[in-house]
């Protein structure tokens, strides 16, 4: 790996850190000392902000000869605005890996010019690399009984003030057959962590959803051991949901009592390694949390390669121990939502109903911040209330079928509109570098 000091230009420095310079490929090289952007000192590559654009004209092969990470010079004033969300940009021309030490210096963008730029810039890396098309995923809620105690959700089993319910495998598949009726071409299935039903039970009620219609299965139904996550995907389950809640072990620890991260982490590893599309995601705002803990929710998101993150504020439950702890900051929810978007230019990012129930606009913030998913709830109504992670949520509002013609309405009033696809993510091989031309018009090389 080689390092150097950096150029000076308006009065701010960056420097690349390069590495992986592979053998045999001294031609490409020669390329690159040719250009006039380049300054290559004793195995150093120095760039100015401005001329990375130029860099990805070289006639290196992006993230082939070159896989570098971007790293600040501590000693001059930190890029911030413009300027750092201009490297984000540059990163996915396939030079640039942002690291923990940038995220959080993003994260910490200030009120006003820089942080609408940071919005702005993942509202572009959204439509270069995900397109405008927006993904509407059926929810269904279908038991609120869980095995666990987290300190900040309504479902913890020592709730006893809640109303438990499970709903049949009939109920299931028939919520999901309404749902594809609808228009639903992914159907989401979420519970508490409940092991009432059996891998095959789950299994099952796959089976059935996809005997109704070519959609995608989703579960979110917390930790199980491999062997079942490896049945369920066997009958033809597609995505998994589990979110790793905060990326601080101790913090994790705290609020999730006789859990640890490595366990999570490891199920989420086993999903991937089992071909299912893996999710995760954390909340803001959980006492205890700062903005170092948030960046390294984000660097654990792309450590992991994930392929869909939801990221919501945390709402106090009053049935709960956090209780009298305030809620997340939506702000900051959204910078999160917009650093993860640029971290993982290639991910799902649903507007988390939270989200929406902390601000009635939520879903139009969250779609212009990188998000490109939504995931209405058709549970059945008699039991919708019961699922009480958090108070008041947004989702008791959505009609029986989701509300799926008003999102509609609503994406094509804001320039977007409903997929017709059922919304997997590009797998990694077939991933190429969609550029911006100079007339600003998207095309792929
Ligand atoms: S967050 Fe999930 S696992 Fe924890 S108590 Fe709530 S439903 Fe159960």
């Amino acid at each position: 790996m080689y390092e150097g000091p950096s150029p000076v230009r308006n009065g701010r420095r960056a420097f690349l850190l390069v590495s992986n310079i592979r053998g045999g490929e001294t031609g490409n090289i020669q390329a690159f000392k040719q250009t006039e952007v380049s300054r290559v000192c004793q195995g150093r590559v120095h760039a100015t902000i401005a001329d990375r654009r130029e860099l990805a004209k070289t006639a290196l092969t992006p993230g082939e000869l070159i896989d570098t990470s971007i790293h600040l010079d501590e000693s001059t004033e930190p890029v911030t605005g413009q300027d750092m969300f201009a490297l984000t940009e540059i990163c996915h021309d396939g030079f640039i890996e942002l690291d923990v030490r940038d995220i959080a210096r993003m994260l910490q963008a200030r009120p006003g010019d820089e942080t609408e730029s940071l919005f702005a810039c993942a509202d572009r890396i959204r439509k270069r690399f995900v397109g405008d098309s927006v993904h509407i995923r059926g929810i269904i809620e279908f038991s609120n009984y869980c095995v666990r105690n987290c300190l900040y959700c309504g479902l913890r089993r020592d709730n006893h003030k809640l109303s438990r319910y499970r709903m049949t495998p009939d109920e299931i598949l028939t919520a999901s057959q309404n749902g594809i009726q609808s228009g639903y071409r992914t159907i989401v299935l979420q519970s508490g962590e409940d092991p009432y039903y059996s891998a095959q039970d789950i299994a099952l009620i796959v089976e059935g959803i996809k005997s109704f219609r070519d959609v995608a299965v989703t579960l979110s139904i917390g930790e199980r051991a491999r062997s079942e996550y490896a049945a369920m995907r066997s009958a033809g389950a597609d995505r998994f949901l589990l979110k790793h809640e905060t990326a601080d072990a101790k913090l994790y620890q705290q609020l999730h009592p006789g859990a640890s991260l490595k366990t999570r982490v490891e199920c989420l590893q086993n999903l991937k390694s089992l071909g299912f599309q893996v999710g995760s995601g954390f909340i803001v705002g959980l006492p205890g949390q700062d903005i170092s803990t948030i960046a390294e929710d984000i660097a654990l998101l792309k450590l992991l390669d994930c392929d869909m993150a939801g990221i919501g504020p945390f709402i106090p439950h009053p049935d709960t121990p956090l209780a009298s702890y305030p809620a997340g900051d939506v702000t900051m929810t959204l910078k999160a939502l917009a650093v993860a978007r640029q971290a993982l230019p290639y991910a799902n990012f649903p507007v988390t109903t939270a989200l929406s129930t902390l601000r009635q606009d939520g879903r139009q913030l969250a779609l212009s911040c990188g998000g490109n998913v939504i995931m209405p709830n058709i549970t059945p109504a008699k039991y919708r209330a019961l699922y009480e992670i958090y108070p008041d949520s947004a989702s008791l509002k959505d009609p029986e079928d989701g509300g799926i013609r008003e999102i509609a309405g609503m994406l094509k009033a804001i320039g977007r509109e409903v997929s017709t696809t059922k919304g997997d993510t590009l797998p990694k091989e077939r991933r190429s570098i969609p550029t911006v031309d100079s007339n600003n018009h998207e095309r792929m090389r």
